[in-house]
C-alpha cells in the first residue's frame, strides 16, 4: 500500500476538523512558547496552487494534476505546523504555475496590503508552483512595501509522491514566515532547506529537489526543523516601491529568444502584436544577430521599451560592449533574468517610466 503525507495524517487526525478551526482562525494547542507568555506569530498562508497542491491523476506513471489540494488542508496535514504559528488559511487561486496571471497577482498583493493595513499579520506564507515561484516572488517584491516577511514555498514533487517534498517546505516556510529574525529582508522563497531572495532566485533544474539558486549571489540563509539561519543582517529596502495600476492587465511585455541564425522575424511580430516592451533573452551577454539588433534598434526608435537580457543563467549583462547601447537607446537587464527583466519592465511602463536613461537605473536598483 503506497501511504503518502497526506493520507498518513488523515490517519492521525481529521484534516476537516484542523482545517475548519484554521479557517476560522482559531489559537493552536498550547505551546512552550504560550506558556511562557509569548504569543505565537499570526501567519497567513495564501495558496494558488502548483505541484505541492497537486495530487496523482488517472493516466499512468508519474502523472499528477497540479493545484488540488486546499492550503489549508496542506497545512492541516503536517504535524507539529501548528506550534509554529496561529495559521490561518485562505485560497487565492488553484492553478499550476504556469497558468500564472496578472489577476492572481494582482489579488494577492490586494490581500496582503489588507492583511499588513488590517495588522492581522506577522508574516504571510504563499504556496505556489515552482515554474514561475521566481516571477510572482520578484513582482511582489517590486510592489510590497512591507517589513513582514512574506515567504513563497512549493515543492517538485506532488502531495501523493513517494518521498514529497511540500510538508518539510512547508514547515520550514512557515519557520522562516513567523520569525522575527525574518523582517526587513523582503520576499523570500524557500524550498529544500534553503531561504533565497527574490531578486536573484532561479529555477535551475526540471525535476530536481534542489532545483532553486541564487547563481550571483548564492542563498540567503539556511531553514531546517531545529535552525533558521540568515547569512548576512537585514537590510531594510530604500528602493522606492513601483505603484499598481487599480486593475489588471500590466502592459504586453515580449521576451525575444536568441539563437543562431536569428532574422528580423520575432522582433517585428512582437511589435505587430502591441508589445511595450521587449526583453531580449540574448545569447552570452545579451547579444544577437545584426539582423535582431536593427529591427530591435527600429523598435526602439518607434517608443518600444528595449532591455537586453541574457539566455545564460548567470552573470551580469554589461552595457555597450559588443552592442551600442548608448547610440540604439536600449537598457540591459544587468543581473535580472529575461523573466525577471519583464515583471520589472511591466511594472516600469505601468508606472510611466519609458526612457531608457530611467529604465536603466531602475535596473540598477
Ligand atoms: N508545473 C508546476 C507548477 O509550477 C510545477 C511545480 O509546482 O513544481 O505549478
Amino acid at each position: 500500500m503506497t501511504l503518502h503525507w497526506l493520507q498518513s495524517a488523515r490517519s492521525a487526525r481529521s484534516i476537516i476538523g484542523l482545517a475548519a478551526a484554521l479557517m476560522i482562525g482559531l489559537a493552536s494547542p498550547a505551546t512552550a512558547q504560550q506558556a511562557s507568555g509569548t504569543a505565537l506569530a499570526r501567519v497567513l498562508v495564501l495558496g494558488t496552487g502548483g505541484t505541492i497542491a497537486g495530487q496523482a491523476n488517472a493516466r499512468a506513471g508519474n502523472a499528477y494534476d497540479s493545484g488540488k489540494v486546499s492550503a489549508a488542508n496542506l497545512i492541516a496535514a503536517i504535524p507539529g505546523i501548528d506550534r509554529l504559528a496561529q495559521i490561518s488559511a485562505e485560497q487565492i487561486s488553484s492553478i499550476g504555475s504556469q497558468d500564472m496571471n496578472d489577476k492572481v497577482w494582482f489579488d494577492l498583493v490586494k490581500r496582503i496590503r489588507a492583511a499588513i493595513d488590517n495588522k492581522e499579520v506577522d508574516g504571510v506564507v504563499i504556496t505556489h508552483g515552482t515554474d514561475t515561484m521566481e516571477e510572482t516572488a520578484f513582482f511582489l517584491q517590486n510592489v510590497l512595501d512591507t517589513d513582514i516577511p512574506v515567504v513563497l514555498v512549493g515543492s517538485m514533487r506532488p502531495s501523493t509522491a513517494i518521498g514529497a517534498d511540500g510538508p518539510a517546505n512547508l514547515y520550514d516556510a512557515m519557520r522562516v514566515a513567523s520569525a522575527p529574525e525574518s523582517r526587513g529582508r523582503g520576499v523570500l522563497v524557500v524550498l529544500n532547506d534553503t531561504i533565497h531572495g527574490a531578486r536573484w532566485v532561479q529555477k535551475t533544474n526540471t525535476t530536481s529537489v534542489q532545483t532553486f539558486r541564487s547563481p550571483d549571489v548564492g542563498p540567503v540563509g539556511y531553514v531546517d526543523t531545529g535552525s533558521l539561519r540568515f547569512l548576512q543582517p537585514a537590510i531594510p529596502a530604500k528602493a522606492a516601491k513601483l505603484k499598481l495600476p487599480d486593475a489588471p492587465p500590466l502592459p504586453r511585455v515580449d521576451i525575444i529568444y536568441s539563437h543562431a541564425n536569428m532574422d528580423a522575424a520575432e522582433v517585428e511580430d512582437a511589435v505587430k502584436r502591441g508589445a511595450k516592451g521587449i526583453v531580449l533573452a540574448g545569447v552570452g551577454d545579451g547579444n544577437s544577430s545584426k539582423s535582431a539588433i536593427d529591427a530591435l534598434a527600429a523598435a526602439a526608435k518607434q517608443g518600444v521599451v528595449v532591455v537586453r537580457s541574457t539566455r545564460v543563467g548567470s552573470g551580469y549583462v554589461n552595457r555597450n560592449v559588443e552592442v551600442e547601447d548608448d547610440k540604439l537607446g536600449f537598457a540591459v537587464s544587468l543581473d535580472l533574468n529575461p523573466q525577471k527583466a519583464r515583471v520589472l519592465l511591466e511594472l516600469l511602463i505601468a508606472n510611466g517610466v519609458t526612457e531608457p536613461g530611467a529604465v536603466q537605473q531602475a535596473f540598477a536598483q
